[in-house]
């Protein structure tokens, strides 16, 4: 079964008369444990195709399956996803260890599996030693990392991310995509990643979703979109 499976959706903004289709049928089935990037110009509908994945956009027609479930009138927090934004979003008055835990508090998991996932989770992302700091007391690079652990600690079906990397600077950026890679070499986390940077998409994508004026043009591994006359 797949993980995400996309079935024919649509998108419309506005309503009547004036609506606007951005999104024109896109089909896609992405099985567990593959890392899948969407890249197209500006313009083309990457971040909508995510956003209705995540649930913080209505889709106007077709299916979107998460596991075993049609999740298209489900909200957000009923998803079994895990969102990863380009801002950390972190607590700035918890430690790392609360920021992470937090999620897990709210959904009522058992305090000792708290503590087990997050301290699971902090040896992967090298966050062992800083697990009572607060935020403000920690790189831009280790932020990063504490951002990924609260995603990583719900183990959700699918990670999205919307251009997480964009905002931080070369090396940043660098650090941050060898992360990326390394959770998924080792987690083999199921990911859709939204990108306009073809070097992030060809260093982490199993397949590339190639996504042009709301129609997806590909979807096929790196070196076949690439090597493209
Ligand atoms: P991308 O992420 O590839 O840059 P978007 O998904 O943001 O593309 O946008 C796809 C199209 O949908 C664009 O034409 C954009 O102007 C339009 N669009 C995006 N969000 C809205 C919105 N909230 N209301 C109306 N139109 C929107
Ligand atoms: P990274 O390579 O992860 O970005 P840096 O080289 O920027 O890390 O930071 C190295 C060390 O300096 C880290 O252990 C971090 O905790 C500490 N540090 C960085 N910025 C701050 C800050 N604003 N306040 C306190 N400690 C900081």
């Amino acid at each position: 079964m797949a993980a995400l499976s996309l079935r024919n959706v649509i998108k419309r903004y506005g309503h009547g008369p004036k609506a606007n289709q951005v999104i024109h049928g896109v089909s896609a089935e992405i099985p567990d444990h593959e890392f899948v990037v969407i890249v197209g110009p500006s313009g083309c509908g990457k971040s909508t195709l995510l956003r209705m994945v995540a649930g913080l956009e209505e889709i106007s027609a077709g299916e979107i399956r998460i596991g075993d479930r049609v999740v298209n009138n489900l909200e957000p927090s009923e998803r079994d996803i895990a969102m990863v934004f380009q801002n950390y979003a972190l607590y700035p008055h918890m430690t790392v260890f609360d920021n992470m835990a937090y999620g897990l508090k709210i959904a009522k998991v058992p305090v000792p599996e708290i503590k087990t996932r997050v301290d699971k989770a902090a040896g992967i992302l090298e966050l062992g030693h800083l697990l009572t700091r607060k935020p403000r007391e920690l790189s831009g690079g280790q932020r990063q990392r504490v951002a990924m652990g609260r995603a990583i600690v719900r183990q959700p079906k699918v990670f999205l991310f919307d251009e997480p990397l964009s905002n931080l600077d070369a090396k940043l950026r660098a650090q941050t995509r060898l992360e990326i890679q390394k959770l998924h070499r080792e987690l083999g986390i199921t990911s859709l990643f939204v990108t306009h940077d073809q070097v992030e998409a060809m260093t982490l994508a199993e397949r590339i979703i190639v996504m042009n004026g709301g129609v997806m043009d590909q979807f096929a591994t790196p070196e076949e979109v690439y090597s493209r006359p």
